[in-house]
């Protein structure tokens, strides 16, 4: 069954609520169907086809979300770029990915433009943060029926980009299987029903708010209310209102300078999700004490969609991500040998199960590199699981980091800073950081004489990377350590530089 025929037999038979936006704007479920309908013809008027790539660079809002899911009513592949990115980056993606359409900003359409007519791209639209552009215009005059075109389990719905560790991105292919069963798993497990309102503050470029927020919630039919970015005061003023809010641990840490954030104002709630990043024990117990919730933390990747979570009735263990999800099969291997490994001990976390992606977007050698034979798939997660079952990440064999949730591959950049004028070498490291778990930080070595300096730094990466991306400081030193090998100890950095941002303030 295609994601959106399951999507439609869960649609409430009375017509409800969908979204609620922070203007008091609503679109119904109806309407829902009506608005998606128009934009699915809107798409096949442009020449999209099913199979066809349609890549969305836009604002969060609801067009955006409907957009989605005109997609994937068109039987076309769904592929969301992270807002972040500049127009250098976008090159790649549009030159990897191959779409019938780009729909991006109005800002920055004539440099689309340009981008897709090298690329071989049919067609370019426009979606503002007001859900105004060209693509909205063409929908107007679209009929609002539309026949969903069938897919089959093993079709594509999605490709979502993730950072690659040698600075090529790879586009992780997501069945429509692999995105159903992972939505119909999590309405059971975290107990979703028609009555729940989720409080949506997450982007929905990125697997948590597209496919964990976004899909659950109409698997089971309820409400959300879609704010279009997090804001601790708008989130705060709309708790009393909702019931379940899915964050990222930055979102917890804010919440918990806020002085609104009381049993009072969360006795409506009755479900705290975190995850993305690992969510600090003292984060998750302040959190209870103010609230009287316990943060139910729960794992996943792109990739993957979601592996173990916390139990919903039962303990809720901090800094463990739970229990391997019903249909999922976690285990912990050596890294080099593959043999797996007993109880509590540290190893390679690797996963199998339906809501594992097919491979990554033209790159078999990289998917096959990345699967067991038996089918379990590497994560590159360091963790373990403990006697009780749960489960524990421990570190990244890839040295991620993760900042305000997102994942910033150091290699990338590095590449950029060793590619100015006067830099010999650089190591991109993660520093504990108070407000965004880390902060990007960059090591730099300059060529004797060069006159490099911070700011000189950031204004050149600035135009070359996403924000999330660029450093948070940089730092200038003589020589990096090396081990014998001549590897780069990054081991060693982290550790001299592990209180660089202690006295950071948090964001308020
Ligand atoms: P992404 O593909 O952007 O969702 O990032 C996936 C990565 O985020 C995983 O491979 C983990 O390294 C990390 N991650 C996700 N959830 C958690 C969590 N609850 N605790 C620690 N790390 C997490």
């Amino acid at each position: 069954m295609s994601l959106f025929e399951l999507i439609r037999s869960r649609i409430p038979a009375q017509d409800k609520t969908f979204l609620e936006m922070a203007d008091g704007r609503r679109i119904g479920y109806r309407e829902l169907l009506a608005r998606s309908g128009r934009i699915a013809n809107a798409l096949v008027l442009r020449g999209v086809e099913p199979g066809d790539r349609v890549a969305v660079q836009v604002e969060k809002s609801p067009e955006n979300l409907l957009l989605y899911l005109a997609t994937l009513r068109a039987g076309a592949v769904y592929l969301p770029l992270n807002t972040a990115y500049t127009l250098a980056e976008l090159d790649y993606f549009i030159g990897d990915a191959r779409p019938a359409l780009v729909v991006g900003d109005p800002g920055k359409r004539d440099g689309l433009a340009e981008i897709a007519a090298r690329h071989g791209v049919g067609a370019v639209d426009t979606l503002d943060s007001q859900g105004q552009g060209s693509l909205t215009d063409a929908a107007a005059g679209a009929p609002a029926d539309f026949a969903d075109v069938p897919r089959a389990d093993d079709d594509l719905a999605a490709i979502l980009y993730t950072s690659g560790t040698t600075g090529r991105s790879k586009g992780a292919m997501l069945t429509q299987r692999n995105l159903g069963s992972n939505a119909l798993t999590l309405v059971d497990y975290w107990r979703f029903t028609g009555a729940d309102v989720l409080l949506h503050a997450l982007p929905i470029y990125h697997t948590h708010g597209l496919f964990v927020a976004t899909n659950t919630l109409l698997l089971a039919g309820g409400s959300m209310i879609f704010l279009p970015r997090f804001d601790a005061d708008e989130v705060m003023r709309f708790i009393p209102k909702a019931t379940a809010m899915m964050g990222v641990p930055t979102f917890y840490t804010r919440l918990l300078q806020h002085p609104g954030l009381t049993r009072e104002a969360c006795a409506h709630m009755r479900l705290f999700v975190s995850g993305s990043a690992p969510l600090l024990a003292e984060t998750h117990r302040e959190f209870r004490e103010r609230t009287g919730h316990a943060i139910l933390e729960r794992y996943g990747m792109t990739e993957t969609n979601m592996n173990t979570s916390n139990p919903y009735d039962g303990d809720r263990r901090a800094g463990t991500v739970g229990f391997p999800l019903p249909g999922v099969e976690v285990r912990v291997a050596d890294a080099e040998t593959g043999a797996a490994l007993g109880p509590d001990e540290i190893g390679v976390l690797e996963v199998k199960g339906p809501n594992v992606f097919s491979g990554y977007w033209r790159m078999p050698e990289k998917t096959r590199a990345e699967f067991r034979p038996d089918g379990f798939f590497i994560t590159g997660d360091v963790g373990k699981i403990d006697r009780d079952g749960y489960v524990h990440i421990v570190g990244r064999a890839k040295d991620l980091i993760i900042t305000g949730g997102f994942n910033v591959y150091p290699k990338e950049v590095e590449s950029e800073i060793d590619a100015l004028p006067g830099v010999v070498e650089s190591a991109v490291i993660g520093c504990p950081h108070p407000d965004f778990g880390e902060g990007v930080t960059a090591v730099v070595v300059c060529a004797k004489g060069a006159a490099m300096t911070e700011s000189a730094v950031l204004d050149v990466l600035a135009a070359r990377l996403a924000r999330f991306k660029l450093p948070k400081r940089v730092l200038f030193v003589d020589d990096l350590p090396r081990n014998t090998m001549g590897k780069v100890q990054k081991n060693v950095l982290r550790e001299a530089h592990k209180d660089l941002y202690a006295n950071a303030a948090k964001a308020g």
